[in-house]
């Protein structure tokens, strides 16, 4: 019988719904899948039906098959002296924000997204480029930190992640609590003069006197680093001190397509002989560096990660 089911369970539903997880998740339900086993059954339970909805079924069928990954990484982050993590487009998404890489690129159904956030449209298409990053400044307003940010600020707190370097420039993991945070391509919550480098906070942008500088009347940019721009030496060289110090480095949420993306956690297990770990729904080119691999969302897999550090590893997971 499953730990996990509540107290005073009715033993026939109990039995549909350890049918229903041997036929849909996977073929073994087994020890290992403890984790995906509660959450179902309390979600199951809750909603008083015999039917699983398709999306939980999707979760408890990627946390139950890469159960073992989870715990290989739960110890590689106990073990670690120096973690540090680096976050993608994934991480965002789940939050809501698009991926205008992988969603085919396109924004309002014409543009492309490396024409628009480029150092050509600032200097030949203002309008079109105020208009753009007008629309992506506003779309921070509706979104907030999820649980994958939440813990990783947490875990931050607690010692068991040292540095987050990301890709993503909604400032989405300072809102959660993080500190220090590496912002390899820029903020979008800042702007700055393209002439005399005067900023303010990008809240300004959105007014009809915020796209000009008040002091020299310089066009006004996100300080974001755009196509055609290098990315800031500073904050590159602080991440590459951070891959070179580590014990363990953590991709979230990257295909680790773009460098210096794919060059970071190359530095990390070459020079500094540390652990690879990656959590991405897709397949990356450095999966054969990796000690784990998890294609799962990053916000289940760090609460799993998370429970696990909390109870302690110790403790063994209970029978089916
Ligand atoms: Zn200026």
């Amino acid at each position: 019988m499953c730990r996990a089911l509540p107290a005073g369970a009715c033993r026939t539903r109990t039995f549909r719904l350890h049918w229903r997880l041997r036929q849909e998740v996977c073929a073994s339900i087994t020890a290992k899948s403890d984790q995906a086993c509660a959450r179902l059954l309390f979600l199951w339970y809750k909603s008083g039906s015999s039917l699983v909805p398709e999306r939980h079924l999707r979760d408890a069928r990627e946390l139950s098959l890469n159960s073992d990954d989870i715990l290989r990484l739960a110890s590689l982050l106990r073990a670690a002296r120096r973690t540090v993590v680096f976050t993608g487009a994934g991480m965002s998404t789940e939050s809501g924000l698009p991926d205008f890489r992988s969603d085919g690129g396109l924004w309002k159904q014409s543009r492309r997204f490396e024409e628009l956030a480029s150092v050509e449209a600032l200097t030949s298409d203002y309008p079109s480029f105020v208009e753009f990053y007008r629309f992506r400044i506003r779309m921070l307003h509706s979104v907030r930190p999820n649980t994958g940010h939440e813990l990783l600020a947490d875990w931050q707190r607690r010692g068991l992640v040292h540095t987050i370097i990301t890709q993503n420039v909604d400032g989405l993991h300072e809102e959660a609590g993080s500190r220090d945070v590496l912002n390899l391509h820029g903020t979008l919550r800042r702007i700055r003069c393209q002439r005399c480098d005067s900023d303010m906070p990008a809240s300004a942008f959105l007014e009809e006197q915020g796209t000009r500088c008040g002091r020299c009347g310089g066009p006004m940019r996100p300080k974001v680093v755009l196509f055609g721009e290098a990315l800031d030496a500073q904050v590159l060289e602080a991440a590459m001190g951070a891959a070179r110090q580590a014990d363990l480095f953590l991709v979230l949420g990257s295909s680790l397509q773009v460098s210096p993306a794919n060059a970071l956690p190359r530095l990390a297990v070459e020079h500094a002989g540390a652990s690879l770990a990656i959590v991405n729904r897709e397949p990356t080119p450095l999966a054969s560096l990796s000690s784990v691999e998890l294609r799962a969302a990053i916000g289940p897999s760090l609460a799993a990660l998370d429970r696990l550090l909390t109870r302690g590893l110790a403790e063994a997971p209970p029978a089916l």
